[in-house]
C-alpha cells in the first residue's frame, strides 16, 4: 500500500502568548527583549508561599478568541496543577486547566488563501472551504526559556509565568495542506483581533502536531506520533508530509506504530524518535488550591464588545473598498498596523492603489530595515499622503520621492513639501522649463538628430543634461516627456 491507501487523521496544538502588560499570575512584566531574568518575583519563581493572582485581561482575551472561533463558553471555568519536574518550571507544576476550560467547541474556518501558494483548493463560493473542529482552548503559564549548549544549557524565566494559550483541535484534518492553512488562519484571527502577535519565529505561535494512520477498511484511529515545538508552517507542512510517507512505509512492512513522541529535524528533513508518550495521568492533575473557578459572564459580556472584524470580512472589504487586488489585501490583513496604516493614508486623501504601493512597497522595505513596526512609524500617514500626492502632481519622480521620504524619517517634523525643497526638488516653473529644455536641445543637434533617426536611448541623456542644468530639480520624467513632445512636433520650426 501507499501513503494515499491509509487514512490520515491529524490534529494540531497550538500555543499562543497572550498580549499583555504582565504574567498570568504575577505582575512582572511580559514580553521580549529584557535582560534575562530580570522579570521575575516570588510568584514566578515558584517560591514557597508565594500567591498567584489572576490576570483578568488575559481571561477575557482567551474568551474573545472562543467567540470568534464559535466556542463555547461554560459558566464556571477551573485551574489545574499539571504536575512535572523540569528546569523551566521552578514551580514543579504548570498552572493550567484540565477538565472545566475557558472555550469548548468551535471551529477554525480554512480560508481559501491560507492554502499555501502551490496548493490552492479549488474556489469556493464565500471563500472557506472547510472548518476544522476545535477540542477546546484553554488557559496556562508559559514555561521559561532553555536554551542549550554543548555540555550546558542558560535558562531565562522572563519568559516564565507569561499567559499563553492553547488552542486544541479536534483530530479534524486530513491533509498537511490543511494544517498549513489551520495555522496561518488562526495566525490571521488572533492577529486581526489583537490577542497575540502570533510570529512563529519569534516563537509567540508554537505548534505540536500529531498524525496517524489506518487502513481504510479499519475505524479505530491508528498509533498517535506526535511532534513538538515546530515552529513554522512551512516546516509543519513538512514534518507531516515526511511522517505520512515514513508511518505508511513502515505499516506496508508489517511495523506497528507505538505511541510516542518524535523531534522534527527541520534542517535534516525527518523525525527522530524521543520517548514513548506519556499519558495525561502521568502528570497527576489536580485542581489549584491557590485559585478560586472563574465566573466568565462579566468577561464574555466585556470580549462580546470587542469582536472584531474577522481576516476574510476585512479582506473582501479592502478589495471591494478601494479596488485592492486579493494578494495586496492578504498581505495587508495579516500585519495589523500596516493595514490601519493603509486606511489612514487613503482617508487622509491618497488614491488606494498608489498607497496600497507605497505601503506594501517602500514603507514595508523601510520599517523592516529600521526593525519596527507600522504603530512606531515616525512619519503621520498625512504626511505620506502629501508626499504621494506631489509624485501624483508630477512635482517628484517616484525615487526624488523615496529621497524624500528618507529625508522625513529623520525629520518627520517637515512636511512633504518642505523636505522636497530642502532636497531641491521643486516643481519647475513651466515657462521656465520649456526654456530650458530648448537651450539643451539647440547646444545638442546632433544628439536631437539622431534621436530623430531612432536612437531612443539618447533621450536619457538629453534629461539628465537639463537635470543636469536645472536648479531647483524638476521630475525627470516629465523633462523626458517635454523633449520628446519639443522633438516630435517642432522638427519643421526647428530645422527650417
Ligand atoms: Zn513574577
Amino acid at each position: 500500500m501507499s501513503a494515499t491507501d491509509y487514512l490520515v487523521t491529524i490534529g494540531l496544538e497550538v500555543h499562543c502568548q497572550i498580549k499583555t502588560a504582565t504574567k498570568m499570575f504575577c505582575s512582572c512584566r511580559a514580553g521580549f527583549g529584557y535582560e534575562p531574568n530580570t522579570n521575575v518575583c516570588p510568584t514566578c519563581l515558584g517560591m514557597p508561599g508565594a500567591l498567584p493572582v489572576l490576570n483578568e485581561h488575559a481571561i477575557e482575551r482567551t474568551i474573545l478568541a472562543g467567540l470568534l472561533l464559535g466556542c463555547r463558553i461554560p459558566e464556571v471555568s477551573k485551574w489545574d496543577r499539571k504536575n512535572y519536574f523540569y528546569p523551566d518550571m521552578p514551580k514543579n507544576y504548570q498552572t493550567s486547566q484540565l477538565d472545566l476550560p475557558l472555550c469548548i467547541g468551535g471551529g477554525v474556518p480554512l480560508y481559501e488563501w491560507s492554502f499555501p501558494a502551490n496548493a490552492k483548493p479549488q474556489s469556493t463560493q464565500d471563500g472557506i472551504v472547510r472548518r476544522v473542529r476545535l477540542d477546546h482552548i484553554h488557559l496556562e503559564e508559559d514555561a521559561a526559556k532553555l536554551t542549550h549548549f554543548a555540555g550546558y544549557s542558560l535558562v531565562d524565566y522572563n519568559r516564565g509565568g507569561s499567559p499563553l494559550m492553547e488552542i486544541v483541535s479536534a483530530p479534524d484534518i486530513h491533509t498537511p495542506d490543511e494544517a498549513y492553512a489551520y495555522l496561518k488562519s488562526l495566525q490571521q484571527i488572533m492577529v486581526c483581533a489583537g490577542i497575540s502577535n502570533a510570529d512563529m519565529e519569534k516563537g509567540e505561535m508554537r505548534c505540536d502536531v500529531n498524525v496517524s494512520l489506518r487502513p481504510r477498511s479499519q475505524e479505530k484511529l491508528g498509533s498517535k506520533i506526535e511532534m513538538k515545538n515546530i515552529n513554522s508552517m512551512s516546516a509543519a507542512r513538512r514534518a507531516l508530509i515526511y511522517e505520512i510517507r515514513r508511518q505508511a512505509e513502515e505499516l506496508d512492512a508489517g511495523i506497528a506504530q507505538v505511541q510516542s513522541t518524535r523531534r522534527w529535524d527541520d534542517s535534516l528533513g525527518e523525525s527522530i524518535v524521543m520517548r514513548t508518550k506519556e499519558n495525561a495521568h502521568d502528570y497527576r492533575y489536580h485542581t489549584c488550591p491557590d485559585l478560586i473557578p472563574v465566573h466568565t459572564a462579566p468577561l464574555v459580556q466585556r470580549a462580546q464588545e470587542e469582536v472584531p472584524e474577522l481576516p476574510d470580512a476585512r479582506r473582501k472589504r479592502l478589495m471591494e473598498a478601494y479596488g485592492l487586488p486579493s494578494a495586496d489585501a492578504t498581505t495587508l490583513v495579516s500585519d495589523t498596523s500596516l493595514c490601519a496604516f493603509f486606511e489612514d493614508l487613503v482617508r487622509e486623501g491618497a488614491p488606494a492603489r498608489k498607497a496600497a504601493n507605497w505601503v506594501l512597497n517602500t514603507l514595508t522595505a523601510t520599517l523592516a530595515e529600521k526593525g519596527i513596526s507600522a504603530s512606531d512609524c515616525p512619519l503621520t500617514p498625512a504626511a505620506l499622503a502629501e508626499l504621494i500626492g506631489l509624485v501624483e502632481q508630477g512635482v517628484l519622480s517616484t525615487s526624488q520621492a523615496r529621497e524624500v521620504l528618507d529625508s522625513m524619517w529623520v525629520h518627520p517634523e517637515l512636511s512633504a513639501q518642505v523636505a522636497a525643497d530642502s532636497l531641491g526638488y521643486k516643481k519647475a516653473d513651466a515657462g521656465e522649463l520649456e526654456a530650458m529644455v530648448d537651450a539643451v536641445l539647440a547646444e545638442n543637434e546632433d544628439m536631437v538628430q539622431l534621436v530623430r533617426e531612432g536612437n531612443a536611448k539618447l533621450v536619457n541623456a538629453l534629461t539628465g543634461k537639463v537635470m543636469k542644468a536645472a536648479n531647483p530639480k524638476p521630475n525627470p520624467k516629465l523633462v523626458t516627456e517635454l523633449i520628446l513632445a519639443r522633438i516630435k512636433n517642432e522638427p519643421a520650426t526647428r530645422v527650417s
